[in-house]
Formats: C-alpha cells, structure tokens, sequence
C-alpha cells in the first residue's frame, strides 16, 4: 500500500493577529509533538503574520501561505512571490482557493501560472477545486471538477510530489453544511482517476477534503479511503478545536 502525507491545514483567511500566532501556534505545537498518527499539521495564515508563526511552529508544525503572484519579483505593488513564501519559511502555498476564484477573478490558467511557480520553488502547491451549489445540483460536479484539475496542473511538469489536491466544494466552505463523507469520498477517487490519466502518480499524491470540517464530522471523512486529510478554514482558529481534528485521524 502506497504511503500518502496525511496532512490537516488550517487556512486563517483574513483572520489574526500576532497575539493569536503567540497562543494559538504555541498551543498546537505543544499538542502536535504528541500526535502519534503521522499527521502533518500545517498552518496558513495571512501573509504579514508568516514570520512570527514559523517562530511559534518551531519546526513542529509547517507553515502555508495564502496566495502567491503569478510573478517572482518586479513592479507588482502589493503582491508577493513563491520564493518569497519560501525565504520566510513556508512549505506550502495554497492556489486557487475558491475566494480567490470567486472575489478576485482568478482563472484556472492563472492558476495553472501560480502552481508552476510554486512548484519551481520547491514548495508543495495545496490546490484548491471544487464546484458550485448550482454545478452540484445540476449533476456537472464531477466534470467540473475534473476540468479544473486538468487545467490548473496542466504546467506540473512532472514535480507531483510538490502537489496537494484540496476538493472544497464551495457550498461547504463557511456555511455549516459538509459534503457527506460518501459523497467527498466519491468526488476524491473521482480526481484519482484524473490524475492517473494525467500521467501522474496519483496514489501518492495527497487529497484533501475542506468545507466545514469540525472536530464532529471530522472522524467519519478521514475514515474514507482517498481522503489524506483537510482543508480547515472557521475551525483551525480554534486551537482546541483544531487539534481534535488532527487526532481524528485512523
Ligand atoms: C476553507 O477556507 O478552505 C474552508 C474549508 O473553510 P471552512 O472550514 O470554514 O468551511
């Protein structure tokens, strides 16, 4: 059997505050060193706060970033760069965050962009797919799903172990309401299929199911087969909260 990273992420959004890195990274630091089912416990949190969470992680926990340009460095005010991500510490970047597609336009070609930088850099791209309530319920899911894994990792070029798959359906992010663990499951293997026929190594590429996960349905998700773990958004804000979903691991 393949040996996929088991990884439990918490995206802070806009959300923090340097008293918040102090207590809560402190916490779950402490907390993660006694974790004994090989999760990786990482946290992302707005840009400016990078610096003092990896000071708080202490190697015990690794650190995302948020978003990257589609640049490495020049005259793009406001913006900042894979390499960037990595020179302060960062292991990982999520792309292509549903927020950012929704609010800030972004397209599956710029993300395809982005993850190609990311991965350039030696840093593990966590991408983000996931459909519409609409898309859901008339049946097209699965397919666009598929079309935004196939043209957001057009541009891998090989580098798949740099790449971490998220499904957030976008009508579970925020609101309360989660895929059903059969349901996330069905979607996961459905992008392991994609993968396969992409030519990449899809068994050991991680899937991350995100979308209101709580210490409550956490258990019952991580259980299935082609879920390596998850995307954490309200949750992870919460130290407390957010270590019982990295315990709820088989
Ligand atoms: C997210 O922001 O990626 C997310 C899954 O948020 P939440 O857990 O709050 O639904």
């Amino acid at each position: 059997m393949v040996m996929r990273r088991k990884i439990v992420a918490g995206n802070w959004k806009m959300n923090g505050s340097k008293d918040l890195s102090e207590k809560l990274v402190g916490y779950v630091r402490t907390e993660a060193g006694s974790l004994d089912n090989g999760v990786e416990v990482v946290i992302i949190p707005p840009a400016i706060y990078i610096r003092d969470v990896v000071g708080q992680a202490g190697g015990a926990v690794s650190v995302g970033v948020q978003n990257v340009g589609q640049w490495q460095s020049g005259a793009y005010t406001g913006e900042i760069s894979s390499e960037m991500a990595k020179d302060s510490g960062c292991d990982y970047v999520l792309v292509g965050h549903s927020e950012r597609r929704q609010i800030f336009g972004e397209t599956d070609e710029l993300v395809a962009e982005k993850v190609a930088l990311v991965v350039a850099s030696g840093l593990t791209a966590i991408v983000c797919v996931g459909e519409t309530l609409e898309e859901r319920e008339s049946g097209s899911a699965e397919s666009v799903v598929e079309s935004q894994v196939r043209q957001g990792l057009s541009a891998v070029s090989g580098a798949w172990k740099n790449v971490v798959v998220a499904y957030e359906p976008v009508w579970a992010i925020g609101t309360g309401k989660t895929a059903t663990a059969e349901d996330a499951q069905a979607m996961h293997a459905s992008i392991r299929t994609v993968l396969k026929e992409m030519g990449a190594p899809a068994e050991e590429i991680s899937l991350l199911y995100g979308g209101s996960v709580k210490a409550d349905n956490a258990a019952a998700l991580f259980a299935e087969p082609d879920i390596d773990g998850g995307l954490i958004g309200g949750a992870s804000l919460v130290a407390e909260e957010f270590i019982s979903i990295c315990r709820y691991f088989p």
